[in-house]
This record gives structure tokens, sequence and C-alpha cells, in this order.
């Protein structure tokens, strides 16, 4: 019967970087009919939470895209095809090169991301494209880049179970990362967690310590704390001294940072700062981890960098159980660092880099002046170019700007002035798609086959197990179809199928921190749960379990590798690099008309960013309010009048929306915080940017809420 599986076929999840794998329940006509989280998979071990499970929901939605619309109507795609490129070309050849830009995503498959960015500007001429992995995990590329010398998150989640000590700064792996949470509830050693956050989130409540710092202080706590280990000698000279450069001029920068005359700024007491900073000298195995609460503030890449700088100086990476670890957001942001070619040449190459553009061009088998030899516009750069009236063409890809991205009210009036504007997509009825000129019908998670990378570097296959619907296609045969309408096909005539483009990848990976050129297809991935890079051709020959026992049940040595184990980084001098920089003070700072900071962040473990999937499923939604609210602490409350529950009006200089209250003291006084994954929110958000990584400032602005 339909109900009963006939064969199993294996994926990795497609919502967040943990990476899980699910074994997904085929009937005779090899279609999904229902899945269970792999029991074998190295990440995950049997658990998904409940948007693994449910997985297969979004595709069978009633407002799946089933057929290109151009300006709302249903068209063919020769049509389509044919308008996008006219229209395209039309507005290069009158602005040139520069008045278009892709932005992109970390949704797809990096065999999907690299044949986009390669088409748009090998094929089609483009030099500007970004991805919303800007949102997401720019600051550390940005960081580690500079501090490591590539973007290299150096940790295996075994170190969730290895550390004695765990320090989380602003991340809420609870219900962000839920199943990395469980990694480190296995964890034997009966570990101090550290939450270092404003609000008292789910992670900070299972905490052995919640360091509840004012909004944007970690900057300066962390500069406190590396003060504290120079001045109680918790430093480890001799790895400081082979290993690494600029200490000593780090060491003079701390003079300016004793704990005393900046606790009452961070917001905590003395007692609080000599507590974390004890334990984390006391930790003999102490990993460092952090997420969208760094990534997403003003200063975002010195506060990564002062995480990797405590990392160095106590000797914490490199180990089981430590390391400065950067845990990713969505499920392929790894695979867009890595080959997306968009503001970095493909194989974390650089754009201009002469030597980089012919190994490429030399691989791919195209001419060198096909390659841009400047780096893209960032994300933002490309919605002021919309403002200021350069870029007059954009395609969008499986991302939703007109929700997602900062003072959204600017992003929707922006979007409507361009020449032309695609999206490219799952569903017509996007917020984004809703404004867009053509959609392109895209297939989605579980509708074709390719290779996503989570978090811990780990390469897996997630195979196809559904049909799409209507004239819906994968994003890899769009991207095809488009090359053959533009004429460029013949640049692509090896890119037959997603696993022929992933051996081009490994061949443009050779000679980087991140080769997989050992890495014998598909079926290998499958059968080793995945392979974390660096995987070269002479890995090969060590031993798949390395020659020791494995008890049952557990991780494999080959599963659970780390970087820097033997002290070189990936710098020119093979150091790593401390860098510094003075704290910036907030850029919107409250005030008597807008008298309480904003901090935003996820709400669940139940809903994806902005709900474009997850939002489908009715068993998602039944575990989360459908409204927008906004969590503030009782004595805000009771200073407005306003009750539990109550619908109030909350402001920013960009807009206000209603929102219904919850009071609570999980959020200090002066602070509120609302969930992104309503529509409204990012009304209100500022329009900023980290100058280093350039990615949006979501974590603080200033507003006033009050009664409707
Ligand atoms: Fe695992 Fe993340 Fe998918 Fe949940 S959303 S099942 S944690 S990969």
């Amino acid at each position: 019967t339909q109900s009963q599986p006939r064969s199993i076929a294996r994926a990795i999840c497609g919502f967040c970087s943990t990476g899980c794998g699910l074994k997904v329940h085929l009937n005779e006509s090899k279609q999904a009919i229902g899945l269970t989280a792999d029991t074998d998979y190295p990440v995950n071990m049997g658990m998904a939470c409940p948007k693994g499970w449910e997985a297969l929901t979004p595709l069978a939605a009633q407002d799946r895209a089933t057929t290109p619309l151009l300006h709302g109507k249903p068209v063919d795609w020769d049509t389509a095809l044919q308008t996008f490129c006219r229209k395209f070309q039309a507005i290069m050849d009158q602005h040139g090169r520069d008045s278009v830009a892709f932005l992109s995503t970390g949704q797809i498959m990096c065999e999907e991301m690299a044949f986009l960015g390669a088409l748009a500007k090998f094929g089609m001429g483009m030099v500007h494209g970004d991805g919303n992995t800007r949102q997401c995990m720019a600051t550390s590329v940005a960081a580690y880049k500079e501090s490591f010398g590539f973007d290299a998150p150096p940790f295996t989640y075994a170190d969730f179970e290895e550390s004695d000590v765990l320090v989380f700064v602003g991340a809420n792996p609870c219900i962000a990362h839920p199943i990395m949470w469980q990694r480190v509830l296995r964890n034997q050693n009966n570990p101090h967690i550290i939450v270092v956050d404003p609000r008292k989130t789910e992670t900070a409540m299972a905490a052995t310590q919640h360091v509840a710092i004012q909004p944007k202080a970690d900057l300066l706590l962390l500069y406190c704390l590396a003060r504290w280990f120079v001045d109680h000698g918790v430093i480890a000279e001799k790895f400081i001294k082979e290993h690494t450069c600029g200490f000593e001029e780090f060491r003079e920068f701390l003079k300016d940072y004793a704990p005393e005359h900046h606790l009452s700024a961070i917001g905590i007491t003395a007692a609080e700062f000599e507590k974390m900073a004890r334990t984390i000298a006391w930790g003999e195995r102490v990993s460092f981890w952090w997420t969208m609460g760094v990534n997403q503030g003003h200063e975002a890449t010195r506060t990564a960098q002062a995480i990797i700088n405590l990392a160095l100086m106590t000797g914490n990476i490199g180990r089981p159980g430590t390391g400065a670890n950067s845990i990713t957001g969505q499920c392929n942001a790894m695979g867009s660092r890595l080959f997306s070619n968009t503001t970095n040449l493909m194989g974390g190459h650089d754009f201009t880099n002469a030597k980089h553009r012919e190994k490429v061009a030399d691989v791919l088998d195209i001419p060198v002046e096909r390659i841009p030899d400047r780096p893209s516009l960032a994300y933002d750069q490309i919605i002021q170019g919309i403002e200021d009236g350069t870029i007059k063409g954009l395609w969008m890809i499986a991302t939703n700007a007109a929700h997602s991205w900062i003072q959204q009210k600017r992003v929707r009036d922006l979007l409507h002035k361009l020449d032309f504007f695609v999206v490219q997509d799952m569903y017509a009825t996007t917020e984004s798609a809703e404004l867009a000129d053509l959609v392109l019908p895209a297939a989605g998670w579980g509708e074709k086959e390719g290779t996503f990378i989570n978090s811990e570097r780990r390469i897996g296959v997630s195979r196809k197990v559904s049909r799409a619907p209507g004239q819906a296609l994968a994003d890899f045969h769009i991207f095809r179809l488009i090359a053959h309408y533009w004429g460029c096909s013949h640049m692509f005539s090896l890119w037959t199928s997603p696993e022929s483009v992933f051996e081009i990848l490994q061949e443009i990976s050779r000679g980087q921190p991140c080769e997989i050129t050992g890495i014998e297809g598909y079926d290998m991935l499958e059968a080793c749960g995945g392979v974390q890079w660096p995987w070269k051709q002479s890995d090969q020959s060590q031993p798949k379990d390395n020659g020791q026992e494995v008890k049952e049940g557990a991780v494999k040595p080959m599963q659970q590798r780390r970087l820097f184990e033997d002290g070189k980084f990936f710098t020119a001098d093979g150091r790593a690099k401390f860098v510094f920089a003075e704290p910036r003070p907030v850029l919107e700072p409250t005030d008597s008309d807008y008298p309480l900071v904003l901090l935003t962040g996820r709400g669940t473990s139940a809903q994806w960013h902005t709900q474009t999937r997850t939002g489908k499923s009715a068993i998602l939604r039944k575990l989360y309010p459908a409204e927008v609210y906004v969590e503030m602490h009782p004595l805000d409350a009771r200073n407005r009048a306003v009750k539990d529950g109550d619908l109030v009006r909350v402001k920013s200089r960009r807009s206000e929306i209603k929102a219904q209250v919850r009071v609570t003291s999980t959020v200090q006084r002066g602070q509120v915080f609302m969930p992104m994954h309503y529509a409204e929110v990012n009304q209100l958000t500022l329009t900023s940017v980290d100058p280093q990584s350039r990615q949006p400032s979501y974590k603080h602005c200033a507003v006033q809420v009050g009664a409707l």
C-alpha cells in the first residue's frame, strides 16, 4: 500500500547548519511517504528537531510555484527564459555589466550554488552577486580569514561532548541548533556551561552560569577577560610563542581594559565576572562558541576575533573539546562560503589574485578574461546600488529579502524601482516573489540531489526523494537552461549533473585548505556518513577508523576531525594572528523618545527564518504563536500600564508595528525581544552593517513601546 515503505533514501535536512541525516521512506514509485532521523549518521545519531521531522510537509503546500509567472500570469518556460535573457542582456548592453546582480542563498546545494555563480559571472558576465549568508556567516568568514588565514571553523561536533567548559556567546543552541545542544547534553564531563547573552534564553536557563551583559557589551567583556588572563598568568606562553603573532601588541592594548573600570558598562558584577574568568581559567578543555548574537552586531568581526583571541591566548585550540567555534546558520552556509562564487572566487579563492583566476579558468577550461578581477558588491551595497539607480536588474534565488533584510520597508520600495526583477523560488507567494516581474518555479529540498556542508565542515549528500510539482525544475536544471538560452552552454558542457559538478569542485579545491580531492563520489559520502573537509587524495590511505577500536554507537574517529591539531594555521607564516580594535559605541543608543533596546532573534525550534517553508506545516504552526509578540520586563510593562497579552505599538525611527506583549523577566529592564520569524519585525530594524564583514546589525536598535 501507499503507506508501506519499499525502500529508503538518505537525505540531509535542509534547514539549519547542524546537517542532520534523515532516512526518507519511499513507495514503489520512489516517492517519499515519510521519514525518520538517521540513527547511523554521525551528526544526529537518530535525533531530529521538529523542523526535520516535518521536512516533507512544505513540498506538498498548495501555493507551490508550478509554472513560470510573467507579471503574475502563467507562461511557458520558453517564454520565461527568453524574457529573462532579453531583459538582462538589454540592461547590461545599455548600462554595463555592473548594472545587474544576483542574490543567492545558503539553502540550495553546493553544486547549484557553484553553477549559479559560474553562470552569472563567467557565462553571463555579471560582476555582482551575494548571498543571504551575508545575514548569517559573513562575520565569521571575515574573522577567520584575518585570524587564521582562511575561513576555517576548526571544530567537530564531538567537541561539544569533550569540553570541560563550554562558553556560548550570543548563541542559543537549545532552540537554534537543538541537535547540537543534544550533543552538549551527552557530555559526560559534568561541564561548566557559560552563556553570555543579554536575555535569559533557553540555553541560559540550562547553563551553569548566565552572564547577562548589556546588549553589545560583548566585545568589552571579552577584552576584560583577556586582560584578567594576562594579569593572572592564565596564558599559554609556549603556544603563543610558537603558533601566533601579535600577542605583545595585544597585551599592550589590554592595558585599557582593567575589568573594574568597565563592569558597569558591561552590566555585570565583579563577582559574576570573576566567576566566569576563574571557570575558564580552571578548564583544561575550553570551547568557545558563537553565532548570530555576535555575527549580527555593529562590530561583529572584532567581537568574533576577540573570542578567537581568548582561545589562542589560553591554548584552547587544536585539541579535543576546545576551539573558537562559529556555529553556522543555514544548511549550506558553508557551501556558499566556499563555492558560491559571490564575494570569493569559488573554492576559497580570491577574485583579485591573478594566479587564482588562472587556476580556476584552467580547471573550468574557460578564458581567464571571463573571470572578474574584482570582488562583488556586498548585499547591502547591492541594495544601495538599487537606491542609487546603478543596479537595475536583480535575480533573487531561494531567499526573501522583502521579509528578511534590515529596514524592510526600504527594501520593498527599492525592489519596485528595478527595471527587471526575477525571483526563483519554490513558492510564488513569498513577499519578494509577489514583487517580481518574473517568477521561476523551483524544486525544493528533497526534489533534487546534491551536497550540503554543515557547521563542522562535513559534506553530506542529499538524494532526490520526490518529484517537483507541475513545471517546477531543480535550480540546477534552471541554470542549465539559462546557460543554453544565454548562449554560453559550451562553457558548461561538463556540468551535466550535480555529481559531475561535484567532481569539478573537487578539482578547484586542490591545494586549498578546503581541499576535497580524496572524496570518491557521492557513494563515499553516503557510506562514510559525510566527510569533513579537508579530505585529500593522500588521506585516502588512512584507515577509515584510524585503526582504533570503536565502541558501538560512538562516532568513528575518521568522522571527528578538527583543524589545527599540528598548531599550523593557514596564514603565510603558519601563525594565527591576534586582531583587536577599540570598541565603538552602538549606532542607535536609547534616548527619552526611544528608551528601549530591541533585540531580535530566533523564537522557537519549530520555525525557520521567514517561515517560508515551516509556515506550511500545521504541526509546526501549532508549536508557535501565529501573531507577532514582544517580550517585555514586568517593571517596563507596569510603567506603561500594559499587561501580559495586551496589544501594543512598537515603534522605531523607521516604522511602527502592533504586537502582543509577553511580560517576562527573561528580558532585562530597558530591553525588549522580538522573534525574527514574523514579517513585521524587520520594519523596525536599523540599516547598519559591520564595517569588516558588511553583515547587518539585527541585534540592537532603539524603540518605544506603548499601549494602543
Ligand atoms: Fe537537524 Fe537543524 Fe534539521 Fe533540526 S533543522 S533536524 S537541528 S538539521
